[in-house]
């Protein structure tokens, strides 16, 4: 049962319209005042390994919100909202400069420049100055580009090809490093992999959920494997929970993995952690 792209979105507006736009404005109002205040956003890192090679190669960077009486609200509750309203392309802004921050926090402490990827959404494609607000980040922040690699879903893509194909271009020649998230979920073709200058695939976790032998999210993940390094791309799977998914994602070829068996996000200081109990070198 693989999920649509936007149905997020759709579950969102369901329960959405259930409840008043009172609440909606006032979440919307609240995640505004956490971004003024810089109190309450958070990033957390999600390490993605090479388990049998039993290194780590990078983390994914992850939005918290937290409450100011530590209520937790799941990106999924206020991200679809912050696209709604446009919000988002200030959160983006946040984002991304904190996890260049990051980089350079850990760079401090001596750690391996391994890479983080980050999360964009559509509508930040959409500003036209997206690709200088990047730029001039790296240049403050003085991170090494090549540390960054832009997560970006096949609905992106699907917006203005060509429009995203050449701010692609352009952030990949400042050293960025982009991959297509929750690959095989979307409405666009598979064409799409070919047309734009992508990394790297995620399979979506939909395929690696009970990924079993001969079942057909098998079949799909397998696909997606060998499509992906045919064409010359680096693949991750996403979501990977048991020792099984991950023995048969790496029979397929797929080297890479991110999931709760490795570890879930995490603050910043606690990755450190997390990396020196598995004796990352450093
Ligand atoms: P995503 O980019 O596909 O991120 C992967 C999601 O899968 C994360 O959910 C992660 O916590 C979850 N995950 C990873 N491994 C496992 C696992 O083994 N089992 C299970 N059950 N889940 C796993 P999360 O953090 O709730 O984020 C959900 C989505 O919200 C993200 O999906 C992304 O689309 C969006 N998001 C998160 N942070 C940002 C951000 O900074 N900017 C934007 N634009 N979107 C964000
Ligand atoms: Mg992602
Ligand atoms: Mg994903
Ligand atoms: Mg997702």
């Amino acid at each position: 049962h693989a999920k649509m792209e936007g149905d997020q979105h759709w579950r969102f507006f369901t329960e959405e319209m259930e409840s008043s736009t009172q609440s909606r404005v006032q979440l919307l109002n609240e995640l505004r005042s956490a971004l003024n205040s810089g109190k309450g956003l958070e990033l957390h890192y999600q390490p993605q390994v090479s388990p049998f090679g039993g290194r780590m190669i990078g983390c994914e960077a992850l939005i918290r919100w937290i409450k100011p009486h530590g209520e937790f609200v799941a990106p999924d509750k206020f991200i679809p909202l912050a696209e709604y309203t446009g919000l988002i392309v200030e959160i983006g802004d946040w984002v991304f400069a904190e996890a260049c921050r990051q980089i350079i926090r850990w760079d401090r402490s001596g750690l391996p420049g391994f890479r983080v990827g980050i999360n964009i959404s559509a509508a930040q494609f959409r500003e036209a100055d997206f690709v200088t607000k990047i730029a001039a980040v790296i240049a403050e922040t003085g991170v090494d580009p090549a540390r960054l690699e832009l997560e970006i879903t096949e609905s992106v893509a699907m917006d203005d090809p060509e429009s995203v194909a050449r701010q692609l271009r352009e952030l990949k020649s400042l050293g960025l490093k982009v991959a297509v998230d929750d690959f095989g979920c979307g409405f666009s073709s598979l064409g799409t992999l070919n047309k734009l200058p992508f990394d790297r695939v995620k399979i979506d976790r939909a395929f690696v959920r009970e990924l079993t032998p001969e079942t057909s999210n098998e079949c799909i993940a397998r696909l997606i494997v060998k499509l992906a390094r045919s064409l010359g791309l680096d693949v991750i799977a996403e979501g990977v929970e048991t020792q099984e998914q991950a023995s048969l994602l790496d029979e397929m070829g797929c080297k890479e993995m991110q999931g709760h068996l490795y570890g879930r996000p995490m603050r910043a200081d606690a990755l450190e952690d997390w990396m020196r109990l598995r004796g990352e070198p450093s």
